[in-house]
């Protein structure tokens, strides 16, 4: 094929946009700026700069240059105007909010969230005076209805942690353009090389970069990213005095040196992940599994629109309910019992016990986030050690 017109593919975008090594004494690898503070040329640039008039680097918590060229891959990558990098995915989260909101606004949140999102919303922001509702925004008739006018924000994962509901981003979109709210989607299960939120209607994409963006289990990062005013808005306020939530030079680098590996990541989490789903859906002690290439009737519509490939995650759920799956865990040997997802070895967590058990246990079985559920997140082992040692546990079971 020729592409000598073409604009860069995705990875070659994850690897060079943005830096030129000419500019940092031929070095391949881009600096990692571990500085606080910034040296003005004169008083009065200082001034200048303060002021928004000139443009460059004035103090560390707003702004590295570390921080900005992951900045300028990461808007590339999920085809946005701009991004701003932060200390943590729950960073990213608090600061878009408190930049977007304020008392009295309205808010609708689907019912399926990591724990800690569903606690800042329901738990955290209602006490300053923002009205959370909750809603399945897989159902149409319920998403039409709470996203009435009025309703300043929209707030979903697709998938969502941990049951790997898929939502149909267009529809929410069109539903919320109706009623003039923003559209945020969480992308941190699917990352921008299988789905691109912005491209079917959402106004801001979040993630949490500790997962599959640094994608080695050695950091806490966040991304939110959008238009530039937007962006701007959120450095200016929701990072810079509202929460003060900002990444480190050295983890900017990381997620930087993540971001070269994605794309190839991503193929070999998904083909691990699709044999492991197949695995325990063909498997006797097991009564459902969860896994977006499983997705049957209008959710498998949605997974073909808007995802490229289904990801790395899968949950199950065991004939014999939590204490089966409370046996697996213990039985595994290569798959490690943790929290968090996205790196290069395979964990399985229980999200009743653990990342969602900020959800009261009523409202948790309401959202379907049942107490026999198990979740995997597949790495980057040789799949067959993966499938043996599962296979090994269920048996056990
Ligand atoms: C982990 C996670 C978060 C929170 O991110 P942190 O980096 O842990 O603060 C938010 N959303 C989803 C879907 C997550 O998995």
């Amino acid at each position: 094929m020729d592409r000598r017109n073409a604009p860069p593919g995705f990875a070659t975008r994850a690897i060079h946009l943005g830096y030129d090594p000419a500019t940092a004494e031929g070095a391949l690898t881009p600096p990692i700026y571990m500085t606080s503070t910034y040296a003005f040329e004169s008083a009065e640039a200082g001034g200048e700069m303060f002021a928004g008039q000139r443009a460059g680097y004035v103090y560390g918590r707003t702004k590295n240059p570390t921080q900005t060229l992951l900045e300028a891959r990461m808007a590339s990558l999920e085809g946005a105007e701009a991004a701003l990098a932060l200390a943590s995915g729950m960073g990213a989260i608090a600061a878009t909010a408190w930049s977007l909101l304020a008392a009295g606004d309205r808010v609708v949140i689907d019912r399926t969230l990591y724990g800690s999102t569903y606690a800042f919303f329901t738990q955290g922001l209602v006490r300053y005076g923002v009205e959370v509702a909750v809603a399945d925004l897989t159902d149409p008739e319920a998403t039409a209805e709470a996203l009435r006018p009025g309703t300043r924000m929209v707030y979903f994962e697709t998938p969502a942690n941990p049951n790997l509901r898929v939502i149909d981003i267009a529809a929410v979109a069109a539903a919320a353009r109706a009623g003039g709210a923003a559209v945020v989607v969480d992308n941190t299960f699917a990352t921008p090389a299988l789905q691109r939120p912005l491209e079917h209607g959402a106004d801001l994409v979040l993630h949490s970069a500790t997962k599959y963006l640094g994608g080695h289990g050695d950091l806490l990062g966040g991304i939110v990213a959008g238009r530039a005013e937007t962006i701007a808005r959120i450095r200016g306020t929701g990072l810079r005095w509202m929460t003060g939530a900002t990444l480190s030079p050295l983890n900017a680098f990381l997620i930087l040196r993540g971001l070269k590996t994605l794309e190839l990541r991503m193929e070999r989490h998904c083909a691990a992940a699709t044999r492991l789903a197949a695995l325990l859906a063909g498997h006797p002690a097991v009564a459902r599994v969860a896994y977006p290439g499983l997705a049957e009737g209008a959710a498998a519509d949605v997974v073909r629109r808007q995802m490229a490939g289904h990801g790395g995650l899968v949950a199950c759920e065991l004939r014999g309910g939590m204490a089966a799956g409370l046996r697996v865990m213990n039985a595994l040997r290569l798959v490690t019992r943790a929290v968090s997802l996205g790196d290069a070895e395979t964990l399985v967590q229980h999200p009743a016990s653990m990342t969602h058990a900020a959800y009261p246990p009523e409202e948790r079985a309401r959202h379907g986030i049942t107490d026999g559920l198990i979740r995997f997140s597949v790495g980057l082992e040789t799949v067959e050690d993966i499938l043996a040692d599962v296979t090994r546990a269920l048996d056990a079971a």
